[in-house]
């Protein structure tokens, strides 16, 4: 039995994901997993690279339905997408939606701050906020409470996201009461709507990051507001489908849950940890 029997954020082929759908379902099978949920980067015009096209939207949900009879009674399969706020795609034609932010606005210039160089971010800091990491991190979590206004969300994925390169890099001070407050604020704000947040253990298999996703002082108070939690590997590759799930799984203890949700056919439901 796997520590944790299911993959929601899983990218294929249609998006920026090294593997054909069916690849991750069978992978998913072979781990033991009870479900597997696909969520594919949804339509963003401005920023194509990563997403989806209107025209790959369309056969990835006619590829998702297909595997879905395929593997009936054997998996249950979920047709979700990883939804920007800045999106131009529909939320409520999936079965359940991730949603999150990956770029901030400013002066009608989409930022993206989820590059893999550091470097991006640090020129983003500089040029846009005249150095001051904090400013851009108020930014991003107005960004990030953004989700609240979307008509469907299910799950809030990689809630601190902005901090992707703060371990390894000085780019913001993630330690001081201002930083802490403006996180803190957003997540109290979405927690009112949105009841299901992501542990997003990814970037350390990705070489990132050393620990999940959000940080402990907003998994505590994701705790505190009442809401639950699922684990996630980001998966671009099915060699870490499940790779770091146990350090999502501590992360979630040490922060006092004693549960955490699964998505089954009638719902999120919660197993013990
Ligand atoms: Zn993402
Ligand atoms: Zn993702």
């Amino acid at each position: 039995m796997p520590i944790y029997p299911q993959n929601l954020h899983t990218h294929g082929t249609f998006c920026d994901g090294r593997h054909e759908y069916e690849d991750t379902v069978k992978h998913a099978i072979k781990l033991g997993f009870n479900a597997i949920g696909f969520s594919g980067h949804s339509y963003t015009s401005f920023d194509l690279e990563p997403c989806m096209t209107l025209e790959n939207t369309v056969l990835y949900k006619k590829r998702i339905s297909e595997l879905k009879e395929k593997y009936n009674g054997i998996i249950d399969i979920f047709c979700g997408i990883e939804f920007d706020v800045f999106s131009e795609d529909d939320p409520t034609d999936y079965d359940y939606v991730i949603g999150d932010a990956h770029y901030i606005k400013k002066e009608n210039e989409y930022l993206v701050i989820d590059y893999s160089d550091p470097n991006a971010l640090a020129e983003i800091i500089d040029k846009h906020y005249g150095g001051d990491g904090l400013q851009c991190a108020k930014d991003y979590y107005e960004t990030m409470t953004l989700v609240t206004k979307l008509s469907k969300c299910d799950i809030v994925g990689h809630f601190d996201l902005i901090t992707k390169h703060c371990e390894k890099h000085n780019l913001i001070d993630t330690d001081s009461k201002i930083y802490k407050d403006y996180a803190l604020q957003s997540i109290t704000a979405i927690a009112e709507k949105i009841k299901v947040f992501e542990i997003n253990v990814g970037a350390i298999a990705r070489g990132y990051r050393l620990t999940p996703y959000p940080a402990p002082f907003i998994l505590k108070r994701v705790k505190e507001l009442g809401c639950g939690v699922v684990i996630s590997s980001d998966c671009h590759d099915i060699s870490y489908l499940d790779t770091n799930f146990d350090v999502g799984i501590d992360l979630a203890k040490s922060c006092g849950f004693n549960e955490v949700l699964i998505l089954t056919k009638d719902g999120f439901k919660g197993i013990k940890i």
